[in-house]
């Protein structure tokens, strides 16, 4: 009997669930990525705002399917995909072959066709971004300062969040608990709790997917905080030194986009039909219209339930999803024998911070100390490994305990970041 080849596109939430869930089967799987790791997104936000390290939450895709034999880890970006001869081609021009293809690329955030706005409001998706985020927060800081002490003169201090969804009100929450709390005492010369923090929303709330009263409860935590936040206003411009919402300027050099997704180009080769956002229209199956022999998951692809809802970019969906794909591929049903796929939602969670979090699960609505435990239960719960879960306790008892946020290094000398800074218009 000749062995089914199964090729993963991307080692995330949907790729890793195929992937594993395909563990002790007669089919070889190949799982290619671009990065070496999988990365557990929800708390890349806890890695831009110094509180845990990247090595927490991104394990490498071999040691997670060291045991797993009938799996390899191939290290490449799919650049094109050919239905016809059921073939990828990898960025080097290498091409490889599949039985059945599984598309879980992902999503990276979107300008709404502003790309001119990416290099002045970077957004929060990989160890890359969270980090240039990270240093960028810390040197508004040390340049603050040195303006101080050597020209006596007071520097803005702005943090403005560009979208008021889960990752935008976990970044306000974090950056105030930077500036107000881990911060004071750190400077001689500038005091970082004058610092200014803006969440801006288009919409007239932020959370637009909680129930209002806990939309409403998040937006008075975070005013509580000392977060701005500017709901119904849309952002017009964004330079280099700083944004422009409707009429009103801010002055900042911290802008972050935390609004809207956009899944890559490849699935363009696959002329197939996408929505908005770029992602795949798939059937109930999730395969694509067509080709029962490839599935689009995760945030990849645009799935409608029977009652008209959109499954949200989320990484239950992704990962129940890969599950599903991983039993049809088990069972090698033909297309007319598929169950479609259902999501299970359990529930969702945001994180304000320190002890603050909203949670709804089904028609009951948390928030507070309770709503907080649960988000952090879930999500140590979650990660992958031993290891990286002790290491993200450890790190989260030091910020609660002692307020302080251990991971607060600057890798790139201050001139350096200056000139650079200079050159390109800062
Ligand atoms: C900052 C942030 C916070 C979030 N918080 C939450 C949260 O609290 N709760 C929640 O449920 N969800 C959250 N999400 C959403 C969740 O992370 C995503 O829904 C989930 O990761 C989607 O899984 P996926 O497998 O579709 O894609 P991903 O997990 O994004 O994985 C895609 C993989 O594909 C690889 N890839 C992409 N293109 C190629 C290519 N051409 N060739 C090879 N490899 C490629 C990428 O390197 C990546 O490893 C958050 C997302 C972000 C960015």
């Amino acid at each position: 009997m000749v062995t089914k080849k199964v090729v993963v596109i991307g080692g995330g939430f949907g790729g890793l669930n195929v992937t594993t869930s395909l563990k002790q089967t007669s089919v070889d799987v190949f799982l290619i990525d671009k990065k070496n790791h999988h990365l557990f997104q929800p708390l890349l936000y806890e890695v831009a705002t110094a509180a845990i390290s990247p090595g927490d939450i991104a394990t490498p895709l071999r040691e997670i399917l060291r045991n797993q034999s009938n799996a390899a880890v191939i290290m490449g970006e799919v650049i094109h995909i050919d239905k016809c001869a059921k073939k990828i081609t990898l960025g080097d021009g290498e091409n490889i072959d599949y039985d059945t293809l599984v598309i879980a690329i992902g999503a990276r955030h979107s300008y709404f066709g502003k790309e001119a706005w990416e290099p002045f409001a970077p957004g929060l998706k990989t160890v890359n971004d969270a980090e240039q985020i990270r240093e960028r927060i810390l040197l508004s800081f040390e340049r603050a300062e040195r303006l101080k002490t050597f020209a006596g003169k007071d520097a803005s201090l702005n943090f403005v969040i560009v979208g008021g969804g889960p990752t935008g009100v976990e970044m306000a929450g974090a950056i105030a608990e930077i500036a107000y709390k881990t911060m004071t005492k750190n400077f001689r010369y500038i005091d970082p709790s004058k610092a200014h923090i803006y969440l801006i929303e288009a919409l007239p709330s932020i959370l637009p997917m909680f129930p209002p009263r806990l939309a409403r409860i998040a937006t008075k935590t975070l005013e509580k905080m000392g977060v701005k936040v500017l709901t119904g206003k849309t952002v017009t411009d964004i330079h280099a030194n700083g944004i422009h919402i409707e009429d009103v300027f801010i002055e900042s050099e911290n802008v972050i986009w935390a609004a809207g997704n956009q899944v890559s180009s490849l699935l363009k080769s696959l002329d197939t039909p996408l929505d908005r956002s770029g992602r795949a229209i798939v059937e109930s199956d999730l395969s694509l219209p067509g080709h029962q022999e490839i599935f689009v998951i995760g945030d990849a692809a645009r799935v409608d339930t029977k009652k008209g809802k959109t499954l949200p970019g989320v990484a239950p969906v992704a990962m129940q999803q890969g599950r599903y794909v991983a039993n049809l591929i088990i069972n090698d049903f033909s297309k007319e024998n598929r169950p479609p796929f259902c999501y299970f939602d359990k529930g969702s969670l945001a994180t304000i911070g320190k002890f603050k979090a909203i949670a709804l699960f089904w028609k009951f609505q948390f928030s507070g100390f309770f709503a907080w435990l649960i988000w952090a239960l879930v999500h140590v719960m979650f990660l992958i490994g031993f290891r990286n879960r002790v290491g993200v306790m450890l790190d989260w008892g030091a910020v609660i305990f002692t307020g302080r946020r251990g991971v607060r290094l600057i890798t790139q000398p201050i001139d350096k970041e200056e000139k650079e800074t200079q050159n390109s218009g800062f």
